[in-house]
């Protein structure tokens, strides 16, 4: 799971409903209460709890404009699973960034605006 925090408009199709997918899938997780986060321990932040709702409607309204199809809306977002000083945490855009024009070509070619 990882919410990229990329412009949406500078994101391919492939990676904007991947995104969408993960958060409904956080969302899920956060709700069914099978989230144990002290057993996640990543290298990089990969999530930011409280752009959860936000970034699901940039991602939603960009997949609208793109004519792909939305389906599930989200309801209200628990963040009870994580603790106090995890909500607030961004992940780091200019890494992000860099891990999209290296692993992804259609990424790439909008982050560098060469289309
Ligand atoms: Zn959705
Ligand atoms: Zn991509």
């Amino acid at each position: 799971m990882r919410m990229w925090m990329i412009d949406v408009k500078y994101m391919c199709g492939y990676h904007i409903i991947k995104e969408h997918n993960d958060i409904h899938r956080l969302l899920w997780l956060l709700e069914s209460k099978k989230f144990d986060l002290t057993r996640y321990n990543f290298p990089i932040i990969r999530l930011e709890p409280q752009s959860i709702e936000e970034r699901h409607d940039a991602l939603k309204r960009e997949m609208e404009r793109r004519h792909i199809v939305h389906i599930g809306e989200i309801g209200h977002v628990t963040l009870w699973p994580y603790l106090a000083y995890q909500i607030n945490v961004k992940v780091d855009l200019w890494h992000n960034a860099k891990e999209l024009c290296r692993t992804c070509s259609s990424c790439r070619k909008k982050i560098l605006r060469k289309n």
